[in-house]
């Protein structure tokens, strides 16, 4: 803390040093001594303010002497300085008895003064003493050191805007605005240049109030010499008096509007190519300092980065849609293709799966899911051999490792299994599937359900060799038969030879039966997947059929009665299957009665509908509704309980094999076949030796239309 001072003045000291007569005056020459080997300046004034002493190091940084100070009042020496007042009110503070603080520059230095009261022996005020340090080195590094911030502030704002913002024209805005207020001039303009640099455009700008725009003006580049300058050297340009310059005069117009005096001109540089500028215009003749010109560059610079960040932006924007639109039609392209596959899969009625390559599934199909009653995706990754009954499982997976290994499609038949272990005949496909970019390999297997197809197969075969035990019997017959004759002829009596061509033709009337019988069952397989569906009229068939046995029915001498209604009984289906129906069953009853006996044939309607008429015509196992019946009836031979069950059987002929009496025992079951085709039934009453009843029953065509 600084102490009030006590000091004699000494207005005849030359040198400024008081003289050494009294405590005080040696104080001061003390503080004198100290002063001079400080770097500071010591002064001391009266009440008035009129400097009375000067003293010490800092001394030299001055002009002028001591001497040429004191004696005057302290306003003149800061008089011309913006502090003076300040200084006058701190030393008046020290006349007051307070500590003051002030700066003053004075003689180009920058000087820090504290000023306190100087007090006589009597501890009057009589004066001010000041102590004075020399700053001007600090103040300069400080203004320096506020000019590079300032310049880093400004940078910083646009390098991080420019940075952040894909918007250009903001980051040109922001650009202008700071660029204007850091050189302090009232517009700063951003041109944009078009892609084969003839012209730019200003898209962005800061204006001081009362200056003109210049958005949206052209300025031309061609024949422009000061921006072909800009263009080919990619350095700032710079213009002090742009009246007086010829490289601008082809813009001088635009200027002249702009009131531009002054222009310098930082290029805007994306990947080594001049994309735009920007204008500091000054509208007062100025000189833009080198490290000026190196910031409005470096923020040129900021901008560009910004610049081409959008660029880049923008063409990983139209890369991206390009992307996004390709990855969308191949995604709809794929899911089409997908739906395409999955309808096929789903679609085929076989099953297929596909496997890894060691036979694990991996996928399969609705067919799959439902043939071996799997709920969907369940038989993910459970190995292929759990589809096959040993000893296919083992079979199946080696013959699909067989398919992997050589690359080529196997086939194969095996006893499925399905999940609840019931099992069923399966042809097995299996193809395998190379390893590709995009797919990881393995085998795509289809199972199909055979059993029918082994059904068929195996009917076929009982019945090939059924055929053939039947077919064989009757020709073996005539063979034998034909044999004798040719051996014996003329050993063998008339009687004899009369005997042997009677067997020959009985055989030959078997055997064409037997071949008929064939011929009709196989006619009606293949005829019933093509029969037209029409009206037919049962009263018109059977009578046809009656007349068709009227010889017969003669020779034997039989009581025959045909019972039948006046009017058409209509049913649908083909008149051929219906006149087959009632050939057999007639031709059995007559057949199989003995001369002189009855045979009866019915036909009739029955509506079911109505319970109160149901009596022994009610057809058994059949829904409600109209029915024709047909009953053939004899009082011959009849059939014993055991052939009963197996009458339908196909060349069953029970007791009647060992009779004379000829047959194929394939007349009822094709009855049964075109029955059963037409949602009808047969059933057949007999006692044996009393005879036999076979009555059938057809859906009625009850549409009153006329036939
Ligand atoms: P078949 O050509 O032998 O007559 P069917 O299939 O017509 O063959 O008849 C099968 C068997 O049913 C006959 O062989 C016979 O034993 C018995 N059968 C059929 N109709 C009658 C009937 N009306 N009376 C007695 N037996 C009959």
């Amino acid at each position: 803390m600084l102490l009030p001072i006590g000091l004699e003045s000494d207005p005849n000291s030359s040198s400024g040093v008081p003289s050494s007569k009294n405590p005080v005056d040696l104080a001061t020459s003390q503080l004198s001594l100290i002063m001079s080997r400080l770097p500071g300046i010591m002064w001391t004034t009266d009440k008035d303010l009129i400097i009375t002493h000067m003293s010490g190091a800092g001394l030299n940084l001055l002009n002028r002497t001591p001497q040429e100070y004191i004696g005057r009042h302290l306003a003149e020496i800061t008089e011309s300085q913006n502090l003076s007042s300040i200084g006058i009110t701190e030393h008046l503070k020290a006349l007051d008895g307070k500590i003051g603080h002030y700066e003053l520059a004075v003689d180009r230095r920058e000087l820090e003064v504290t000023v306190q009261s100087l007090l006589d022996e009597q501890g009057q005020i009589i004066g001010c003493v000041a102590f004075a340090i020399d700053i001007t080195n600090q103040k300069e590094a400080e203004r320096a050191l506020a000019y590079i911030s300032d310049r880093m502030i400004l940078l910083n704002r646009v390098i991080s805007l420019a940075s952040s913002s894909l918007n250009v024209h903001k980051v040109l805005e922001v650009a202008c605005q700071e660029l204007a207020q850091t050189f302090g001039v009232p517009q700063v303009a951003a041109a944009l240049f078009d892609k084969n640099r003839f012209e730019g455009e200003v898209v962005a700008e800061y204006l001081a109030p009362g200056c003109v725009s210049a958005l949206g003006m052209k300025i031309p580049l061609r024949d422009n010499p000061l921006n072909e300058e800009l263009i080919r050297s990619k350095n700032p340009v710079f213009v002090k008096d742009v009246s007086k310059e010829i490289t601008v005069q082809d813009v001088q117009s635009i200027l002249h509007e702009r009131k531009t005096v002054s222009i310098l001109i930082v290029p805007l540089t994306v990947r080594g190519e001049v994309v735009g500028s920007i204008g500091i215009d000054s509208h007062t003749p100025r000189d833009f300092l080198q490290d000026e010109i190196e910031l409005a560059a470096a923020v040129a610079l900021s901008v560009s980065q910004a610049l081409d960040n959008s660029l880049l932006h923008q063409q990983l924007e139209s890369q991206n849609e390009r992307l996004a639109s390709l990855v969308e039609n191949r995604t709809a392209e794929l899911q089409r293709v997908n739906e395409r596959m999955t309808a096929i899969l789903n679609g085929s009625s076989d099953a297929i799966i596909f496997t890894h390559n060691d036979g694990t599934i991996r996928n399969a199909n609705e067919a799959f899911d439902l043939l071996f009653r799997y709920a969907p995706d369940e038989a993910f990754s459970s190995p292929i051999e759990n589809l096959a009954e040993p000893p296919f499982d083992q079979l199946l997976i080696d013959t699909l490792r067989t398919a992997v290994q050589t690359g080529e499609a196997q086939r194969l038949t095996i006893m499925a299994r399905r999940k609840d272990g019931t099992t069923f005949d399966a042809d097995v496909a299996l193809a395998p599937v190379p390893v590709t970019q995009n797919v990881s390999g393995g085998t795509v297997c289809s199972l199909r359900d055979i059993t029918q197809l082994k059904e068929v197969e195996r009917l076929k075969d009982r019945f090939v060799s059924t055929v053939s035990h039947e077919l064989r019997t009757p020709i073996t017959g005539i063979l034998l038969g034909a044999n004798s004759l040719h051996q014996h002829y003329a050993r063998l009596s008339d009687t004899q030879r009369l005997e042997i061509i009677r067997r020959i033709l009985d055989q030959s009337t078997s055997l064409a039966e037997l071949i008929e019988g064939i011929l009709s069952l196989s006619r009606f397989d293949l005829q019933r997947h093509r029969t037209e569906v029409m009206r037919v009229d049962m009263l018109q068939t059977v009578e046809a059929i009656v007349e068709e046995f009227r010889p017969a029915i003669q020779n034997k001498h039989l009581v025959f009665e045909l019972d039948t209604p006046s009017k058409p009984i209509l049913t649908r289906g083909s008149r051929l299957d219906f006149s087959r129906i009632w050939r057999n069953l007639i031709d059995n009853a007559i057949k199989y009665t003995d001369e002189g006996k009855k045979v009866s044939v019915v036909l009739t309607m029955i509506d079911t509908t109505d319970s109160s008429h149901l009596d022994e015509l009610t057809p058994p196992d059949l829904p409600v509704g109209v029915y024709v019946v047909g009953r053939v009836s004899d009082s011959g031979r009849g059939i014993p309980a055991e052939d009963l069950v197996h009458l339908f059987t196909r060349f069953y002929r029970g007791n009647a094999a060992q009779s004379n009496i000829p047959g194929s025992g394939l007349g009822l079951s094709l009855v049964k076949e075109i029955l059963t085709y037409y949602r009808g039934k047969i059933d057949v009453k007999s006692e044996p030796g009393q005879g036999s009843t076979f009555t059938f029953w057809l859906p009625a065509d009850t549409e009153e239309q006329p036939l």
